[in-house]
């Protein structure tokens, strides 16, 4: 048998690279980043499928090892060229992702040391660390001490918990399920419903609060839903506001709907998931007043942190409540869980084993500061204000309200023939350009152009090449 094992651990042991060879794979990959980051410019945003070979995807996983050289250059032609480029500071289309470069770093430590990040006695550093952050994120929003989050990989998963967590504090269960009312309004992300599918209560009544002329939901036709279903019999449980909407940025009136959610006890959540952050700059402050108030809140440091894809953090305002959804016991965790100096993000979360998200998070706001977080959110704000104001000045545009954070929607009125029609390829103009990326929306059945400005790389130059770039298509399109 020894024989045999030492005869594996040759071939086992290529599972460990030499220094050499690590080396040499990192200084490819950076190369490989580099030349990335160094490309772009000028911007390039937007590639139709079709330009790579998806043939090439029938790759065999083989038995002997291939060189990086050759995976890199597969990964550029294939993976990094089709489709929206996030790293593209002419991304204005749905919300932009970020990327910021600390957190690679972040990432990268955190692969290479793999800190068991799930449990606090495997790792009291990464544990500590990640609550840390969260107590940062609870304490921006003015959240009491008692309050405890989770880190997650984004605000699906976020207001999942959030949900979860609700149905388990309030007593939600098959017995009551068809008589619970959840308040949303027609801005709610859909994410929020998909998740109360998949926490078994798609059955709950759900009640849509109209909303204003700024698509801000209307507490007094809150409170007028929430008496009429308590006479009919029925049990309010939840209501669920916006903090800067998907398809117009709009704030719902958070304070008032705290005032309802107080005198008719329903859970508060608020999905902060895309606006939460711009809490940190002087424009974003007053407008998320009453954040403070809600039960729990969901926010996404890969929106308004600029991180890359998977950073999203759920905040309970009561910590118990979360862990009173997510404990768990099991036999062969009984040393773990015999230390419990700070609650660990598996008692917290559906997860167990995870990524060290913290990593990247902390080397962020640590190698950078706040300083310039906060005037990027500023300055992304009065970006989207300088691009509607410019583009108000078009002739026979539809503007959507002026926009309260990054996001607005607007159309043209062509001289003749449908304004859907013409407004769809206006954007299919755009896209071929690629240049830029915008998205559209659909507004009470209206196709509608929409801008948000989210890209820590969107600064005035891609802005006014987006305005040139619509300015020139237009033409294209009315002649
Ligand atoms: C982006 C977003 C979500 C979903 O978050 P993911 O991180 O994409 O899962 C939920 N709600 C709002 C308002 C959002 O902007």
């Amino acid at each position: 048998m020894i024989e045999k094992i030492l005869q594996l651990e040759k071939t086992a042991r290529q599972l460990e690279p030499s220094a050499e060879d690590r080396h040499l794979m990192f200084d490819k990959a950076q190369q490989y980043t580099e030349e990335f980051l160094n490309s772009l410019y000028p911007v390039h945003t937007y590639v139709a499928d079709g330009s790579g070979d998806n043939s090439d995807f029938n790759l065999r996983i083989n038995e002997t090892s291939s060189g990086i050289e050759e995976l890199l250059s597969f990964l550029k032609k294939n993976v990094d060229n089709p489709g929206i480029n996030p790293a593209s500071g002419g991304h204005l289309g749905y919300i932009p992702g970020g990327g910021i470069y600390p957190s690679s770093i972040g990432d990268y430590i955190a692969a290479v040391t793999n800190r068991y990040a799930g449990i606090f006695y495997a790792s009291p550093g990464a544990v500590r660390m990640e609550n840390s952050l969260l107590a940062w994120m609870a304490g921006i929003a003015g959240y009491p001490e008692t309050s405890g989050g989770n880190l997650t990989s984004g605000g699906s998963i976020s207001n999942l918990i959030a949900i979860v967590t609700a149905r388990e504090a309030c007593g939600v269960s098959v017995k009551n399920i068809e008589k619970s009312v959840i308040y949303l309004s027609s801005q709610t992300h859909h994410s929020f419903e998909k998740a109360l599918r998949i926490a078994g209560l798609k059955e709950c009544v759900k009640h849509y609060i109209p909303v204003d002329s700024k698509f801000r939901m209307v507490p007094e036709a809150l409170e007028d839903a929430v008496r009429r279903d308590v006479h009919a019999g029925l049990k309010p449980w939840m209501v669920v506001a916006s903090a800067g909407t998907t398809d117009t940025g709009a704030v719902d009136p958070l304070d008032n709907i705290a005032e309802v959610a107080l005198n008719y006890k329903l859970w508060y959540h608020i999905d902060a998931a895309y606006g939460g952050f711009f809490i940190l700059c002087e424009e974003g402050k007053n407008l998320l007043k009453g954040i403070e108030k809600s039960d729990s809140f969901i926010i996404d440091p890969h929106k308004g942190l600029f991180l890359p894809y998977g950073s999203g953090a759920v905040l309970v305002r009561d910590k118990s409540k979360l862990y009173d959804a997510h404990y768990y016991q099991a036999g062969y965790m009984q040393d773990a869980l015999a230390v419990n100096e700070e609650l660990s993000p598996a008692e917290l979360s559906p997860e167990l084993s995870k990524h060290f998200r913290g990593l990247r998070l902390w080397f962020a706001l640590k190698i950078i500061g706040l300083s310039p977080f906060r005037a990027a959110l500023e300055e992304k704000i009065l970006l989207a204000r300088y691009a509607y104001e410019k583009l108000s000045r078009f002739s026979n545009i539809e503007l959507g309200p002026y926009p309260d954070l990054s996001v607005f929607i607007f159309r043209f009125k062509p001289s003749k023939g449908s304004a859907d029609e013409f407004n769809r390829k206006l954007l299919e103009e755009i896209h071929k350009d690629g240049r830029i990326f915008i998205s559209s929306t659909m507004i009470n059945g209206k196709f509608m152009l929409r801008i948000a400005v989210m890209s820590f790389r969107t600064h005035l130059e891609e802005i006014n090449l987006m305005l040139d770039i619509i300015l020139e298509k237009l033409e294209v399109l009315e002649n």
